[in-house]
């Protein structure tokens, strides 16, 4: 018996029944339930034409539409396909060709998202093949690809298959946030992707939003602080690395800040940076603050945080042993590294600080003029 049917149980009755009338032809009942379950592909195909206003916010209700209703049909969580899209899509943008989802090439019709399954993956590793896009001959050949619009096709380049296909992987593992990680794993073999997607699982579903973009400066706007673009200058310590941040002078003690929403992924000793914390943001983007005099005491690791929230003090901790203090004027280091899936890179933070400090100050006089 093809996988398929033998994974059937009674919490995913209606997608193996979906799935069965496809094979077998469908009674009554049956045809029913499919009826529902196909009304996924016009979603796709309305919100995704080209007379839609191709705006951010357009594209991010339809993902989410999109994600709804794949839950509605499977029962996974809205937010358990949003965070590996979020995954997929965050490490696809260092690829100087545009992530699927922006892509508006003529030939192949726009996706909603990101998430890319490998063909040996799709078709099955020993698929002869790797173009397979038959759900029987794909489900024989252990391949993950399944027909979830029901048009006898599994396209690996159709946003509702992919998601159904994710879905059935998944529900081999169970229902639970663990069974979800292990499902997860088990997909990537990767424990930074698998991180990853739990820590945006976490965020989404927390805010039960997509859109978690906001952002603070790291100090309180009008205190006593200095920074300048020091990106790239030399360390006088620990070698011929490069200086991977911007250092803010500021008042040993001076409340320091999240700069985004995001997940506490560190937090402790680190020989350069002394008492240091990093947050992960849904873009995928670690924010790191070093030298830190302490740490807002509330705060652990898996914590969830949102801009302009207190996360420590200025202090000029590091270069030294556990405890290590003053060796340099107090400041705070601030970096920001992207993902990349394999590995991670710093940018030069030094124009969003810029960016916020403006938003911050511009508010601020808004503020003002009301009063
Ligand atoms: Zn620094």
């Amino acid at each position: 018996m093809p996988a398929l049917f033998r994974s059937c149980n009674t919490r995913r009755t209606l997608l193996c029944m979906s799935a069965a009338a496809l094979l077998w032809g469908s009674s009554p009942a049956v045809s029913v339930q499919a009826a529902r379950y196909y009304k996924l592909p016009e979603l796709t195909t309305t919100t995704n034409s080209p007379t839609a206003k191709d705006s951010k916010e357009t594209a991010a209700a339809a993902r989410k539409g999109l994600y709804e209703q794949m839950s509605a049909a499977t029962g996974i969580p809205w937010f358990r396909f949003a965070a590996i899209d979020q995954y997929e899509r965050s490490v696809a943008k260092k690829k100087k060709s545009p992530a699927p989802s922006e892509a508006d090439s003529a030939e192949a019709p726009a996706r909603l998202t990101g998430i890319s399954i490998p063909a040996p993956v799709w078709s099955g590793p020993l698929n002869p093949d790797q173009e397979d896009k038959f759900p029987e001959s794909i489900t024989l050949f252990g391949g993950f690809g399944r027909d979830g619009t029901g048009d006898g096709i599994a396209d690996p380049g159709n946003d509702v298959d992919v998601l159904y296909s994710m879905a059935e992987h998944l529900l081999k593992y169970g229902r639970s946030a663990s069974d979800f990680s292990i499902g997860v794993w088990e997909y990537y073999h990767n424990g930074r992707a698998a991180q990853r997607v739990a820590q945006f699982a976490k965020l989404y579903e927390h805010f039960g939003r997509l859109d978690l973009s906001g952002s603070a400066f790291p100090l309180p706007i009008g205190t006593n602080y200095a920074y300048r673009s020091t990106w790239g200058t030399g360390r006088s310590w620990g070698g011929a690395r490069i200086h991977e941040g911007t250092d803010l002078f500021a008042p040993h003690g001076l409340t320091v800040r999240s700069t985004c929403f995001g997940v506490v992924e560190t937090k402790g000793w680190n020989r350069y940076g002394g008492w240091r914390i990093g947050i992960r943001d849904i873009e995928n983007r670690y924010h790191y603050y070093a030298h830190l005099m302490g740490y807002e005491k509330s705060l652990s690791r898996g914590d969830i945080v949102i801009p302009g929230q207190t996360i420590g003090w200025v202090g000029s901790s590091g270069y030294g042993s556990p405890g290590t203090q003053g060796k340099f004027p107090p400041h705070l280091h601030y970096g920001i590294y992207r993902d990349r899936g394999i590995t991670e890179w710093a940018f030069d933070p030094y124009p969003l600080l810029k960016q916020w400090e403006n938003q911050e100050y511009r508010q601020l006089k808004k503020n003002k003029n009301k009063k």
